[in-house]
């Protein structure tokens, strides 16, 4: 991982700055971190949710979502008054001059995007914005979309260019701060240059280019990050098959300059919020202009046949023939947040998982470091029918099955001896991030099934 501590985080030289008073729309992962690393650069920014509650939290300080140096930034900003917190997106917009869109922009019913946050978002600013205001798109939108926003706008005297974010959840604030690149999609290239301004000292290129291709890096990258994935999980696949070991083979393809070892860790499949939406609107945008991108569709049909696999690993463990259920078999799970670091479970492989395990019949007890045991509203809803635990310990205790889901570092300081006495009998670890040791995993009396490894 390329995060770094957060006293690495990258200040801009007072002398050459120029505070703008910013807008941001929308309180979330992107939004929220958006808003508080530009008050952090020091503008003054008023970020805006619809969701009154979170503001309120957001007001006192309190941080909706389980982010490293979130925190810290946030306090920093409401502490020194550049950072405040508003509902509803006119109250962002109507002060400022540059103000960000950062809605969702989830999976539609025909896999393309869905922007009915952004048109929503677009409408509620226009009457308040200020004359010479720049509105930038920073939700992951199909080519065509900074356009749609101007239709939506009307207003021939604001512009609108396109900031594709890169941030990683996990580490949102240090990618914010640190960023490879800053791209940004203007018609007009000095409202580009405009919005490069306030980036300024962040130690990064600035490419700037035309909004089709701002919006088109954006899914190019997902897609290839996704697309290697799926290539390493495929990889693994084709190491269980012919007995090789898929660490030694990530080393020796990984030496090459041309490769690299980034992005080529094999696992139960990429899920979060944007790899599979984006995977999927990626596929339709071609379409939409007439190309058939069999290529990405492979991509992702990797990704659900990698799932597939983890669930049979578990089938198999327990010695299950094709067609029969789970039933009675007590499985733990630990992880359910799509990837360590977040506790964000939106298309999270670990739930895909233990949807099929529950279906199968089996009674899963799952503990996440980020998860309630008790949880309430939506994460109640998607979490329904599992019976969640405070610990690994729990999660472990008469389990026929251990699942690792999720590499929260944490799991991996297991104490073996310890689990092998709390778990059935002749009990499997079903390790679907490579976590572990295998050979210290049997060496505790347990049996060991990794992903590509002998
Ligand atoms: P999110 O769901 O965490 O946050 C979006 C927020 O917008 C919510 O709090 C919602 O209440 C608020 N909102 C919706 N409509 C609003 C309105 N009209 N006015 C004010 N607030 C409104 O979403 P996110 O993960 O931050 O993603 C936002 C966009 O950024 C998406 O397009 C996503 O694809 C893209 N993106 C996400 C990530 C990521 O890692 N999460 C990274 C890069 C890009």
């Amino acid at each position: 991982m390329r995060a770094g501590p957060m006293s690495d985080l990258h200040l801009l030289p007072q002398d050459s700055f120029a505070p703008v008073c910013a807008g941001v729309v929308g309180a979330g992962y992107v939004g929220l971190t958006t808003g508080a690393c530009l008050a952090h650069l020091g503008h003054h920014v008023v970020c805006a949710d619809i969701d009154e509650e979170r503001v309120e939290r957001l007001r006192r300080g309190e941080i909706p979502i389980v982010e490293e140096g979130l925190a810290e930034v946030v306090a920093e900003g409401l502490s020194s008054g550049r950072l405040t917190f508003e509902v509803g997106a006119a109250a962002a917009a109507a002060d400022a001059d540059v103000v960000f869109l950062c809605v969702p922009t989830p999976q539609g019913a025909d896999g393309g995007a869905d922007l009915r946050y952004i048109e929503t978002a677009a409408a509620q600013i226009a009457p308040v914005l200020k004359a010479g205001a720049l509105v930038v798109n920073k939700s992951t939108v199909p080519v065509g979309s900074t356009r749609a926003v101007e239709d939506v706008l009307e207003r021939p005297d604001v512009a609108v260019v396109s900031n594709p974010e890169f941030l990683r959840e996990g580490t949102a604030v240090y990618d914010f701060l640190n960023p490879d690149r800053v791209v940004i999609g203007a018609d007009d290239r000095s409202a580009g240059e405009r919005l490069g301004d306030m980036y300024a000292g962040l130690n990064a290129p600035v490419i700037i280019t035309d909004p089709a291709s701002a919006e088109t890096i954006k899914y190019a990258a997902n897609g290839f990050l996704a697309m290697k994935i799926s290539f390493v999980n495929a990889i693994a696949a084709m190491c269980e098959a012919v007995g090789a070991n898929v660490d030694d083979v990530v080393e020796g393809i990984g030496a090459d300059q041309r490769i690299g070892k980034a992005f080529l860790k094999p696992g139960p499949g990429w899920g979060g919020s944007c790899f599979p939406k984006d995977s999927r609107a990626l596929v339709k945008i071609a379409a939409d202009y007439g190309y058939d991108f069999t290529m990405m569709k492979g991509v992702i049909d990797v990704n659900d046949e990698q799932k597939r696999r983890m669930v049979a690993k578990v089938r198999r463990a327990v010695g299950l023939a094709p067609g029969r259920g789970l039933k009675g078999t007590v499985v733990g799970v630990l992880g359910l947040a799509f990837k360590a670091g977040t506790d964000d479970l939106r298309d999270s492989p670990s739930l895909t998982m233990v949807s099929s395990l529950i279906a199968g019949g089996a009674r899963v007890r799952a503990f996440d470091p980020t998860v309630d045991v008790a949880p309430e509203g939506a994460k109640a809803t998607v979490l329904a029918g599992i019976e969640l635990v405070g610990s690994v310990r729990e999660a472990a205790t008469g389990a026929k099955v251990l699942v690792i889901a999720t590499e929260w570092p944490e799991f991996a300081k297991i104490d073996l001896a310890e689990l092998a006495t709390l778990m059935q009998t002749d009990a499997v670890v079903v390790d679907t991030r490579n976590l572990l040791d295998a050979a210290a995993v049997r060496a505790a009396g347990l049996r060991y099934d990794g992903v590509g490894r002998r």
